[in-house]
């Protein structure tokens, strides 16, 4: 061990920092402390490692050094292809091994996020050359926010609270207005422990907007809540203005600036009759029947630097607010949304500047204004209950969001044995769908929702007779038996080959009338999922 680490050993958290001020962080190390959360599993040891890991971190690198062992990294996403990616994994070595400190990573991934396709990997193809296989592994998965350490921003966060003497809430409470927690971190450095109480929200500093879950029906809604209004749910570009003055700045859901993509939006705001503010919403692509334009064609306006004019008269959008976080010097995030949706429309005149809502008197009314939503061209509707607050980042039961439900025709690849009341039916069904070519069936999913006693019977008479093997919970058979599906949303997942999960899938029917070589491909399901293209934010 060094000198100056032994030094390390024993000092003060203030005078590890003095000390760090000269001490640099290497990638290899990273590596090496990230190895180290992976062998423990305890909470409290893994919290432990991460703070040994934040006293090493000069304050030049602390932002970066928190983004890593948290799994992240500051640049966001890079958008490298798998291909790209495993390109990279093979670089061949250079001659030099000397490990890259964290800020020669940290700017070889500035440079990538900068570059364009191919390009990106020559960026950085010298700093892969320099790293042994398990820090290239490392790397790439950092690049695709897959880091298995069995720690994440939950538990760095908890490491930074007790690094400064804080308690975890207060660190929760901070992360929520100053969402980036290195920069949270690095703030902490600077002021103290003490600048934890100066952290507010502030103009054209952005804040993570707050998401909803998803709720499957409304059905679900009117069981669980009696207090929420229901909006329609806009299928655009989640946008926050920020304004002080003339000065206007946007920012997308990533937290990216991309106010230079939406002109039009900067002089509707710089008109607003507020001098501070910021507002939630979403711009929505107007099509030249004054309907909303496909997310696809909007999303050209945020992927175009060049053109931005031309882009700006092909593709005319609209805000359609439906939230205020701030206004003239005060913070309104921990106001009722009741109340934040009566200022916000006390200050936006034009209506419609403002999205669609319904207090709804019952069930039918919310059902009515659902219908009307999907018929206007929107993907469903956001419950928000009025008592909320809003809550930066989060994705809580605050905000609910309902999708029209789609139906797929899938095939039956397996089913299980159910449990309980169900033990001695054939009950959980694995569903596939058709590859591109429709030669091979891929697994999308797994249910045994909505299916009734006499679909259970029909398929504990009938599954076996297709029977392929069997182990003692599933009986795996030929695809032979067409089910409808109905489903409410399609994610990625690396859990199946087929790269996709069906969500809230539960069985509509039994397609005894529909042979398995009709169903739908996976090229239905990849549209109806859009995969790529809000990630692009
Ligand atoms: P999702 O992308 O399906 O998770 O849905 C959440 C997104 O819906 C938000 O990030 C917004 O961009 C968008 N959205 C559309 N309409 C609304 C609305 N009325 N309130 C809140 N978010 C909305």
């Amino acid at each position: 061990m060094s000198d100056q680490r032994q030094e390390i050993e024993g000092s003060t958290i203030v005078e590890i920092i003095q000390i760090n001020k000269e001490l640099s962080v290497l990638f290899k190390n990273l590596v090496e402390y990230s190895e180290k959360l992976r062998k423990v599993s305890s909470r409290n040891a893994k919290i432990d490692i991460i703070i040994s890991f934040l006293q090493k971190l000069a304050r030049k690198e602390a932002e970066i050094g928190v983004n890593f062992i948290s799994g992240n990294m500051r640049q966001g996403k890079l958008n490298i292809a798998w291909k790209g990616l495993h390109e990279l994994l093979n670089t061949a070595p250079s001659r030099s091994k000397k490990s890259p400190q964290l800020t020669e990573v940290d700017a070889y991934l500035d440079q990538t996020k900068s570059a364009r396709g191919q390009k990106k990997i020559k960026e950085l193809a010298p700093l892969v050359a320099r790293l042994t296989d398990s820090e290239r592994k490392y790397l790439v998965s950092i690049i695709v926010a897959d880091v298995q350490q069995g720690a994440g921003e939950g538990l760095v966060k908890m490491a930074i609270a007790r690094f400064f003497g804080l308690r975890d809430d207060d660190i929760e409470f901070a992360a929520m207005r100053k969402p980036d927690i290195g920069k949270l971190f690095l703030y902490l450095l600077e002021k103290g422990k003490t600048g934890i109480k100066d952290i507010g929200i502030q103009i054209f500093s952005p804040v993570k907007p707050m998401l909803a879950e998803i709720a499957q029906s409304l059905d679900d809604v009117f069981e669980e809540y009696t207090d929420f209004a229901v909006e329609h749910k806009l299928d655009g570009v989640r946008v926050q203005v920020h304004k002080q003055g003339d000065e206007v700045k946007i920012f997308s859901r990533h937290l990216r600036d991309i106010t230079l993509h939406f002109p039009e939006l900067v002089d509707i705001a710089r008109k607003l009759p507020m001098e501070e503010c910021i507002l939630d919403g979403e711009a929505v692509g107007i099509g030249k029947d004054g309907r909303p334009l496909p997310f696809q064609v909007l999303a050209q306006r945020t992927t175009r630097k060049k053109d931005i004019a031309i882009m700006k008269d092909k593709v005319p959008v609209q805000p359609q607010f439906f939230d205020i976080l701030y206004s003239n010097g005060n913070d309104l995030t921990s106001k009722q949304y009741r109340e934040r949706w009566r200022l916000l429309n006390r200050m936006i005149s034009t209506k419609d500047y403002v999205a669609s809502r319904t207090l709804p008197k019952n069930k039918r009314s919310a059902e009515t204004f659902l219908e009307k939503s999907v018929a206007r061209g929107n993907e469903g509707v956001m419950v928000k209950l009025l008592d909320s607050p809003y809550r930066p980042g989060r994705r809580g039961k605050f905000w609910l969001k309902i999708k029209i439900a789609h139906t797929v025709d899938c095939v039956i690849l397996a089913a299980e044995w159910g449990h309980g009341r169900r033990r001695g039916w054939l009950s959980n069904l694995h569903l596939g769908v058709l590859d591109e070519t429709r030669t091979k069936f891929l697994m999308v999913g797994k249910t045994f929702k909505g299916l009734t006693d006499a679909m259970l019977t029909w398929l504990t008479n009938n599954l076996p007779r297709y029977k392929v093997h069997e182990d003692s919970w599933t009986v795996y058979v030929k695809p032979e038996v067409v089910v409808e599906i109905a489903f409410n949303e399609v994610q990625k997942s690396p859990k199946y080959e087929s790269g996709v999960a069906l969500r809230f899938a539960r069985v509509k029917r039994i397609r005894e009338d529909k042979q398995p070589g009709e169903i739908n491909t996976i090229i239905d399901l990849e549209k109806l999922a859009k995969i790529g293209g809000r990630d692009e934010l």
